[in-house]
């Protein structure tokens, strides 16, 4: 019997003519057909107007997000669960609008308040990751009124822009965050002082942004549009979450409790109330207490709280995270070869450390490299393949090192 040459079973196309020939269950595809057939399913969601999104967007279920959070950031569980679900609906608000529904889903813009360290930025750039979606980290500290030295509140759409390397579609879908959004509160109560550039102008510049609008923004010589003045952005679709620190905050949740528990429709008792956390506690009119406007406030609708980091949520995030401290010098040191462990005590002692110093979760790093800088210097021209950090090599090594300094300004 002649031996059978196989062909595509779309074109007819021989083996021989084709570059790649693939077997299914009793047919064939060859390489030209596979790229063809491609080619109808793209043009046909674009008809559908799903296509970036169904190509690009994995939409999770906001346990999965959750899920997907737990292995980067330890602890924060109310922010984790409330940006979850945020998340979920912000995305799913996309899917919709796409569809041209009649219910018109609001935007699930966000506010995170919590002391500098605890994971504010960690979290939106997980979210972005997760998403695989383009990120803008932007300080609102250096955001000013149009025509005041700073940068205008465009700015912010400029860096996005960069992030997606200058795919506008893809901006439109991004995430904004923009850090520090307690130093432009306004300064005081009474709107009639003298006009206060950094603070109330620039939040007016902002609303607009977070509610959603076509904004020109210069790409500052991206050399993508080197002949192109402004690139038009609609930020309708990006997802904006604002975090800040909001120094004194607790004093104003504190008054209001006070307040709350002698008003005899309290429903908390001051003793219950737990002092060291009076974050927890939050709500938005203690943000507008501080000197965010409403309609801010109104258009982050999303308020969560960060928890203080204790020392048990140190001690995990020095090892447990998927790129975890300890991790990452594990694998540094086995690049030369080295096993590097680390005591248990000598991890705890760490975390005292840090919170001695006040230094928070930021501080890990630096004492992480305070204790194991002799080593990385010296191990990888050495024939030692081991190093165990000890307690006493840990204190020894930043009593060197970084604690004289910190002792210093203390
Ligand atoms: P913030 O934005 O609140 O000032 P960051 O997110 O920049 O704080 O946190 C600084 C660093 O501290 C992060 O890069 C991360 O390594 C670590 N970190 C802070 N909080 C957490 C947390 N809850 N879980 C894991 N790592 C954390």
């Amino acid at each position: 019997m002649a031996k059978e040459v196989l062909e595509c079973s779309f074109c007819g196309r021989k083996k021989p003519e084709t570059n790649l020939l693939i077997a299914g269950i009793d047919s064939h595809i060859c390489d030209k057909c596979i790229e063809q057939a491609h080619g109808i399913v793209v043009e046909e969601l674009k008809q559908t107007g799903n296509a970036d999104l169904a190509a690009e967007l994995i939409l999770l279920k906001p346990k999965e997000i959750r899920a997907f959070l737990d292995d980067y950031v330890i602890g924060q569980d109310q922010t984790k669960k409330v940006m979850s679900v945020a998340v979920y609906n912000h995305y799913k608000r996309l899917m919709q609008i796409q569809l041209e529904d009649e219910v018109e889903i609001e935007k699930s813009n966000i506010l995170m308040v919590g002391q500098t360290g605890t994971g504010k930025t960690l979290v939106a750039k997980t979210i972005a990751k997760m998403l695989n979606v383009p990120l803008a980290i932007v300080d609102a500290t250096v955001l000013t009124e149009a025509g005041y030295v700073g940068e205008d509140v465009e700015s912010i759409l400029t860096r996005l822009l960069q992030a997606a390397d200058y795919d506008v579609a893809k901006a439109e879908r991004g995430i904004v965050f923009i850090d520090e959004i307690d130093k432009i509160a306004r300064k005081s109560d009474n709107p009639s002082i003298t006009r206060d550039v950094s603070g109330e102008g620039v939040q007016q510049a902002l609303l607009k942004l977070l509610e959603g609008t076509v904004v020109n923004v210069p790409p500052k010589g991206g050399r993508k549009h080197p002949d192109q003045k402004f690139v038009e952005v609609n930020t309708q679709n990006i997802l904006f979450i604002a975090g800040g620190a909001f120094d004194g905050i607790e004093r104003i949740i504190s008054k209001r409790l006070n307040r709350q528990a002698v008003g005899y429709s309290s429903s908390i008792g001051t003793d219950h109330i737990d002092k060291d956390n009076l974050l927890q506690y939050l709500i938005p009119k203690d943000v507008k207490d501080f000197g965010l406007i409403p309609e801010i406030i109104g258009r982050l609708p999303v308020l969560t709280h960060m928890d203080p980091l204790d020392a048990e949520t140190l001690r995990a995030i020095l090892t447990e995270p998927k790129n975890a401290l300890v991790k990452q010098y594990k694998k540094l040191f086995e690049m030369d070869d080295v096993a590097l462990t680390f005591e248990e005590e000598a991890l705890d002692y760490i975390v005292e450390k840090a919170l001695e110093y006040k230094l928070g979760a930021r501080g890990l790093r630096s004492l992480c490299e305070a204790i194991l800088t002799d080593a990385m210097y010296e191990l990888p021209s050495s024939n030692d393949k081991h190093l165990q950090v000890t307690k006493d090599y840990a204190e020894n090594s930043l009593n060197k090192n970084l604690l004289q300094r910190l002792k210093a300004v203390s």
